[in-house]
């Protein structure tokens, strides 16, 4: 009898075994300030190759950091996914991050686009280029974002507003490249020649210039390209421009959406393996494609309609300073009358 009464602890002892062997396949934790529409395919993906189950919560960035900073130890997130350097690197400078030693991750992100200390990497790329109206104006007159100040383009300008990362960073780039002075008669210069209050986002600039309210603007390329999916009517009132092609150690302002493992990372080999496979050529694609953005990894090809846009010189600095001159630059863009 005895050795039946064995028998479900032995049944027991191989479901402990069974359910250790699946745990192998721990569970990823993910806060993400990107959109479910943009993540949740490259989750599928992952767990469709791997096995690993996801949890994940969606937010903006603010309640996203101010969570992970409550949580403290206590946090069950693996890994913080977020767009713009200037937002990863305050999360790094919150110590909400931990640095990450990876072979793959270092062959596969450009150096300017991670962070120097390997705590957030960049996944995907956007470039913040110059938009106009074809109508109204001929590219040959566009040269640098530096030169939207220029008396010519008084009240032809439209913006959107300087409370949006986005351009903060753009600035505390400029302001990487000029130092503050130069930087400051650059942005008091837009702000002269601005046709109407700053819009509160790139889509109201660019429905500004095909409506002729302006004739040049500032816009993230994914943005010009969703918005011409949507609204193919618009295809002949705007355009791109790349701007500071021909100026030495310039180019356009590229930025990325990222990721950083977190400080107290349950399960921080996982979190490693999907960032790893998230900038593999595999995965680059799909995290792109689905935003109209350019992948990160220099191996991967941009999608058809992005790579329609042409080629371009990129800005060489490194992004990490979009964070820590982020406050010089709100505070530069304050006084210079930049709302
Ligand atoms: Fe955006």
């Amino acid at each position: 009898m005895k050795k039946f009464a064995f028998a479900p602890l032995l049944l027991a002892a191989l479901f402990t075994f069974a359910n250790t062997t699946a745990s192998f396949a721990k569970e990823l934790v993910v806060y993400s300030a990107r959109n479910e529409q943009l993540i949740k395919p490259l989750f599928d993906a992952y767990t469709k190759e791997t096995g690993v189950p996801f949890k994940f919560i969606t937010d903006k960035e603010g309640p996203l950091l101010e969570r992970l900073k409550a949580e403290g130890a206590n946090t069950p997130a693996d890994l913080l996914i977020t767009v713009d350097a200037g937002n990863l690197w305050a999360a790094a400078n919150e110590g909400l991050l931990q640095p990450v030693q990876s072979k793959d991750l270092e062959a596969n992100v450009p150096p300017f686009l991670r962070d120097a200390n390997n705590q957030w990497f960049g996944l995907s790329l956007r470039a913040r280029t110059i938009v106009y109206s074809p109508e109204r104006v001929k590219p040959e007159e566009l040269s640098t974002y530096e030169a939207l100040g220029d008396a010519k383009w008084k009240g032809r300008l439209i913006l959107r507003t300087s409370k949006k990362v986005y351009n903060q960073s753009l600035v505390a780039m400029m302001i990487a490249e000029h130092g503050e002075a130069k930087t400051e008669q650059v942005v008091r210069s837009w702000v002269a020649n601005l046709a109407a209050a700053p819009a509160s986002n790139d889509n109201g600039v660019m429905e500004s210039i095909a409506a002729g309210q302006g004739d040049v603007g500032v816009v993230n390329t994914y943005y010009f390209g969703r918005l011409l999916q949507e609204k193919p009517e618009l295809k002949g009132k705007l355009a791109l421009y790349w701007p500071n092609q021909k100026v030495e150690k310039s180019g356009v302002h590229v930025n990325v959406s990222g990721a950083g493992v977190t400080k107290h990372a349950k399960n921080k080999e996982g979190a490693v393996k999907f960032l790893e496979w998230l900038s593999s050529d595999k995965a680059q694609n799909i995290f792109a494609d689905a935003n109209l953005e350019y992948p990160v990894n220099p191996k991967v090809k941009a999608h058809a309609d992005v790579a329609a846009w042409g080629e371009f010189k990129k800005s060489p600095f490194n992004l990490t300073q979009a964070g820590s001159l982020q406050g010089a630059a709100i505070k530069l863009m304050d006084r210079s009358g930049y709302r």
